[in-house]
């Protein structure tokens, strides 16, 4: 049994069979959690990773429910597996979360599909996965359960074990009450978060959202709060806020709430920039690119992270600055979303569209103005596309950190570099690092505007924003992340009975 359960959806590896046989592969769709929360667990720490097997049981193996995650790089961490079909994950995860949660939390409420029966799915995976929790943890164990996939798990979970402390990270942004409230289930997850001890969000914001949404479900009584300055942006910066709550009290009992941006291994970076084979990559691509200046762009296939928006801003900066025209290119990185997720199909072909007619419009022999790569690149090959970039051009619609942000400080930081950070002011990102041009990704000019100062930023300025950032990232780093998190749910703890 362990003192710590984390609890996540998805496992750090993907499984399937190969020739009757089942086999790991690294994720097909990387995100920013995982690798998170692996980074937590090679600290020596020991703990329990619940998460479902997408591996089904039908060639008559008996289903595993233990089995290492690694064990020569976290040999203390075992993975706990949870049984579901490939149907249960395909309305759970593919559809369901997908199609009605992910889209309201990011203020896309518009585009969100509620159905009861995938609702009901949704609720019996979440009790399967309550009920593996409860199993792993040890007598007042603490159990960290992250994201809104999981939103139910607390209230499985709560009567199965009153023993156990139950902490919940939110990953993804949270939006204000007049948009949550729009889902059906509304009371039911929100009734369900109030079992929990202590919630977690990026930033101050997401966390006083919370709040709001929970006074519409319940009688919320403030028992505390704090400033959000100096780490957080209070004004200028559309996710910025002065002040948060981080105590309420909600039929008698007390939940703590708490802000804690997700932060970057720093050593890992260091540990790539450093190889022979990142520098012989970005030296590479430097020749290739023959002093063309790069502005390069990172994420997802999603609506939410602007990508098509950023295109349309770069085709209006080349038109408004022809000189520009030959000299700078943009260089975007749009990873597939998981196998089989068919909700993105529109938009792909909406962003292709788009490349081939700035393309068609502006290339020039041996230069393109962007260049597409529609793939996942393993981490440590990113890292040499972000030692090369003069200009990283991050602009999410809405998005609830971004650690593409904070990596690209990290890399340009380890090696004195004078690379600008652009980042939309509706990313958590941009409440805590301070030193980004911020911008506003729903104002096509702002957007190409914007792009064009980050261009023509003087060296001192540009030396100057990277020292603020990278000593931000450096300070609060993942260790830092873990820990903070882990004490405030401890103090809350102590607190609640009385010894606080
Ligand atoms: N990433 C990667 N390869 C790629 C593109 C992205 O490994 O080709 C990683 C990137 O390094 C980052 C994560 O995917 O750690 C994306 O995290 P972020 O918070 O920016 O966005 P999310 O996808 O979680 O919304």
């Amino acid at each position: 049994k362990a003192d710590l359960v984390m609890v996540y959806h998805r496992l750090p590896y993907e499984e399937g069979l190969e020739q009757g046989r089942l086999v790991r592969r690294p994720p097909s769709s990387p995100n920013g959690i995982i690798p998170t929360l692996l980074s937590f667990f090679a600290q020596d720490r020991r703990g329990s990773w619940v998460a479902w097997s997408t591996h089904e049981p039908r060639l008559g193996q008996a289903f595993e429910v233990h089995t290492p995650v690694d064990s020569g790089r976290y040999p203390h961490l075992v993975a706990a597996r949870v049984a579901l079909t490939k149907q249960d994950v395909d309305v759970f995860y593919k559809r369901f979360s997908k199609e009605a949660f992910w889209p309201t939390l990011h203020t896309f409420w518009e585009r969100a599909q509620f159905c009861e029966e995938d609702w009901q799915v949704f609720l019996k995976v979440n009790r399967l996965f309550a009920e593996r929790t409860a199993a792993e943890a040890a007598e007042g164990a603490t159990v960290w359960l992250h994201d809104y996939n999981l939103w139910m798990v607390p209230a499985f979970l709560r009567p199965l074990r009153p023993d156990l402390t139950i902490a919940f990270f939110h990953h993804t942004y949270f939006p204000s009450a007049d948009v949550f409230n729009v889902l059906p289930w509304r009371r039911e997850i929100v009734g369900s978060l109030l079992q929990c001890d202590y919630i977690g969000f990026h930033i101050p914001r997401q966390a006083e959202n919370f709040v709001d949404v929970a006074r519409g479900v319940a009688p919320v009584e403030v028992l505390d709060s704090m400033d959000c300055a100096p780490r957080f942006l209070t004004y200028g910066c559309a996710v910025g806020l002065d002040r948060m709550t981080t105590a309420i009290m909600v039929h008698g009992r007390r939940i703590g709430l708490g802000a804690h941006p997700v932060g970057l291994d720093v050593a890992r970076v260091g540990a790539i920039v450093e190889s022979s084979q990142c520098q012989q990559l970005m030296q590479r691509l430097r020749e290739q690119l023959h002093g063309v200046r790069v502005v390069l762009s990172v994420e997802r296939l999603d609506y939410t992270k602007g990508t098509l928006e950023k295109l349309l801003a770069f085709e209006a900066l080349l038109e408004a600055h022809p000189e520009l025209v030959g000299k700078v290119s943009l260089l975007t990185v749009c990873v597939p979303a998981a196998r089989e997720m068919t909700i993105y199909d529109e938009l792909l072909t909406q962003i292709e569209r788009a490349v081939g007619r700035i393309n068609g419009r502006f290339s020039r022999v041996g230069w393109v103005p962007v260049q597409f790569f529609y793939r996942a690149f393993p981490f440590d090959e990113l890292v040499a596309y972000y030692l090369m970039a003069d200009v990283m051009w991050i602009t999410p619609l809405r998005d609830g950190l971004n650690l593409v942000a904070k990596e690209y400080v990290a890399t340009q930081g380890l090696c004195q570099g004078q690379g600008v950070l652009v980042l939309s002011e509706f990313a958590g990102a941009a409440a805590e690092l301070h030193g980004a041009l911020r911008t506003n990704p729903h104002d096509p000019n702002d957007l190409r505007d914007t792009l064009y100062v980050a261009l023509a930023l003087g060296q001192a300025e540009r030396r100057a924003r990277l020292r603020e950032l990278y000593a931000c990232v450096c300070h609060n780093d993942i260790q830092r992340w873990g820990d903070e998190f882990l004490q405030a749910v401890a103090a809350m703890k102590r607190q609640e009975s009385g010894q606080g």
